[in-house]
């Protein structure tokens, strides 16, 4: 049957050209900014990077990954779900917003909106008005799921964003330099390894065998 062979090898080529569908997101968890959020949000872009600010929405140019360091879903959403900050020493002088994240992936691949993309969530010193967070439930080492939710989450946030920067929360140092950098404080700073290397080498490789390739430095 030689003349089907055309087809079927154009049926194929489709197929591979076909976007991959968009990541299920699961939002029973999401937060609604609060007016004492919000408040908050404002005071720490006043005191961080504009006091002249009068927006909290951020433009996404960057989506930085990280680890809880907390081991359940449930703890997690309990650490992420209150306004104001609690505990955290080493950043108790940066405010009283909590920290947060506008996604986050349990250990089995479920990813949990928590945020609009769009409004500013405390994650990653120097950098929040331009990156999008992804934590992941866990430390140490993540799970092959949510891995692939990462890849997924990533693909999809590209596509919706003009996102050119993919970094591990350990990596941000190497933006303190850049214009980029909005930080105030030269001295506010926190050594991280969160995600790890390793993670982040399986999500670059990931996605560029998707043809997805994000600056990971200025
Ligand atoms: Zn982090």
């Amino acid at each position: 049957m030689p003349r089907l062979l055309p087809l079927l090898t154009l049926a194929s080529a489709l197929a591979l050209a076909a976007p991959a569908p968009a990541p299920k997101l699961d939002t029973s968890h999401q937060i609604q900014p609060s007016p004492l959020r919000q408040k908050l949000i404002l005071e720490y872009i006043h005191q961080h990077y504009d006091p002249s600010a009068t927006s909290i929405n951020i433009t996404p140019k960057m989506i930085v990954i990280h680890w809880t360091a907390i081991s359940s879903l449930q703890s997690t959403l309990a650490a992420f779900g209150p306004d104001v900050l609690s505990g955290r020493d080493d950043i108790q002088r940066g405010g009283k917003l909590n920290t947060g994240a506008h996604f986050l992936v349990d250990r089995d691949g479920t990813i949990y909106k928590l945020l609009d993309e769009t409004v500013m969530a405390r994650h990653t010193i120097g950098l929040n008005r331009i990156a999008i967070g992804i934590e992941n439930v866990g430390s140490g080492s993540l799970t092959a799921a949510q891995l692939a939710a990462n890849q997924a989450l990533v693909r999809y946030l590209v596509n919706k964003y003009p996102i050119q920067y993919l970094i591990g929360h350990y990596e941000y140092g190497s933006f303190r330099t850049s214009p980029l950098w909005e930080e105030k404080d030269k001295t506010y700073f926190t050594v991280k390894s969160d995600p790890g290397a390793p993670f982040m080498a399986a999500l670059r490789a990931g996605l560029a065998g998707q043809g997805i390739k994000l600056k990971a430095a200025p």
